[in-house]
């Protein structure tokens, strides 16, 4: 039956999830449109979390047998299990989608089951595979939220069957360890699905248009780490263009301009993600999307069209789960009172290979680039005892400061956690923090933070432990 809500919002991932708790916090009558049946979109079913529980299992497995060792801890016969690897991704999974079905009910938010399809006039009908639009289907409400995310891009001449040639979504459903596997681009997702599989004993490749990996990252951070996944065992092709994957015989030929052909079992396709506007009604309502089929807003995450925003992946920026939340968050806030706020400046972006390469802010390419004077200062986490303690002491962290003012420009880490030390650093830079702020902090010992106030106090060259 159609109903009236103050907000509807299609799409329920990390954006579009949060943007409704926040909206039913705010006394808004709240509905969401999802097409899965399960809630949390890319990020709980497909993305950020089955990807982190497979990384933390074969991250188990690869350290039980190269790594225990050095602890003076003995394993017998160690074997994998993948089964059982798989299955525990699975219930993460489905513990956390089911923990929105709850945080949904909780907070009295109406969910519709279907996909989503703008119809203009403050209206959106909830269409069900195969059929065409009831109008007991069509809702109307003062303000629609498009947070319809992203899919997988695709890349001419790859054809992505799902079996051989996959994306990142059969890619953490293996169903056994594919002998060889070619990774086609190293971004994140490229390189953790690769980390995963290489640590389960598949043969990675990856191969990358680009010279160099996780493009938009501080580059030597990104050579960095590099050279770590390498000697871990991930073979890298960089600068080299892929014409085209075909199934043969013998597994999955890929293609490259100016070398020959390598085969393997599996190739996975991991160019990038480009926003889900499928069957979305744009067109109903006036909204072109720009060249890389993304809807533009304005700072109010407005689209242009009356009522009508849009946030998260299906925007220009970075494509990643906590900045989706963090607009939802701002777009509501700003729906229901008129203040609102997401600082772009502080959106920290982690790879979780082993070591993590973390970072927040500016690169000291963009600083040099926009002329800003800089200085730097960075520590090896090899002087760092924790490190040591825990014998990881690969990598190093990098502080990036105003030559003038002192202000924190950008942090970039790879090294042992350097996902959960790039929170300090986000915070520091969100208060406005300059480095000598940071190394004045005291932090706890034997912590992995302390190299953070090391590689701070490097910036005015006072390092202590080097
Ligand atoms: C393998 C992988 C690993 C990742 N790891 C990380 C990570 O570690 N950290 C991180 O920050 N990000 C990570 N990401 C990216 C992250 O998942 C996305 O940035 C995030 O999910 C975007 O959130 P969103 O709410 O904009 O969209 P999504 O999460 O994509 O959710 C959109 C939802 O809208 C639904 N939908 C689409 N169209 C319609 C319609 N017309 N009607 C109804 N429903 C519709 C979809 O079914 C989906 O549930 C990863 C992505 C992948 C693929």
């Amino acid at each position: 039956m159609s109903s009236t809500f103050d907000i509807i919002i299609i799409g329920a991932g990390p954006g579009g999830y949060v943007a409704a708790i926040r909206a039913a916090q705010l006394g808004l009558k709240t509905a969401v449109i999802e097409k899965d049946p399960a809630l949390g979109g890319t990020c709980l079913r497909i993305g950020c979390i089955p990807s982190k529980a497979l990384l933390e299992s074969s991250e188990l497995y690869h350290e039980a047998s190269t790594s225990f060792g050095k602890h003076g801890v003995k394993v017998g016969k160690l074997e994998l299990d993948l089964a059982t690897m798989l299955k525990r991704k699975d219930d993460v999974v489905n513990s956390l989608t089911r923990g929105v079905d709850g945080l949904f009910k909780k907070n009295g938010i109406t969910r519709l089951t279907g996909h989503g399809r703008l119809m203009g006039d403050g209206r959106v009908a909830v269409l069900q595979p195969g059929q065409g639009i009831s109008e007991a289907e069509v809702h109307s409400a003062r303000h629609i939220i498009i947070a319809t995310g992203s899919k997988s891009a695709v890349l001419p001449g790859v054809e992505v069957d799902g079996e051989a040639v996959v994306t990142s979504t059969e890619a953490l459903s293996f169903g056994k360890v594919p002998e060889s596997l070619v990774v086609i681009g190293a971004g994140a997702i490229g390189l953790e699905l690769g980390s995963v599989w290489a640590r389960l004993g598949a043969k990675v490749t990856v191969m990358e248009y680009l010279p160099r990996i996780l493009p938009g990252m501080d580059a030597e951070i990104a050579e960095e780490g590099r050279k770590l996944l390498a000697r871990r065992g991930l073979d890298f092709r960089l600068g080299v263009r892929v014409t085209s994957a075909k199934k043969n015989g013998q597994g999955v030929a890929v293609h490259v301009e100016g070398s020959d052909a390598v085969t393997c079992e599996k190739v996975l396709l991991a160019v990038g993600r480009v926003p889900n506007t499928e069957n979305l009604g744009l067109e109903t309502v006036g909204i072109q999307v720009d060249g890389r089929g993304r809807i533009a807003v304005n700072a109010q995450f407005e689209t242009g069209v009356q009522g009508l925003y849009a946030i998260g992946d299906v925007i220009p920026g970075a494509m990643l789960a906590h900045k989706a939340e963090e607009e939802g968050i701002a777009c509501v806030e700003r729906i229901a009172s008129g203040h609102g706020h997401v600082d772009y400046e502080c959106i920290p972006s982690i790879v979780y290979t082993q070591p993590e390469i973390a970072s927040v802010g500016h690169s000291e390419e963009e600083v040099a680039a926009a002329g800003i004077p800089m200085r730097k200062g960075s520590f090896p986490f090899a002087a760092n005892g924790r490190a040591k303690a825990l014998a990881q002491i690969e990598g190093k962290i990098k502080v990036i400061a105003h030559a003038k003012t002192d202000k924190i420009l950008g942090v970039h880490i790879v090294g042992p956690r350097a996902g959960d030390l790039i929170a300090e650093a986000a915070a520091a830079m969100a208060f406005g923090a300059s480095s000598e702020d940071l190394a004045r902090v005291c932090h706890a010992h034997p912590t992995l933070s302390e190299a953070l106030k090391e590689a701070c106090l490097a910036v005015d060259g006072r390092v202590l432990h080097l």
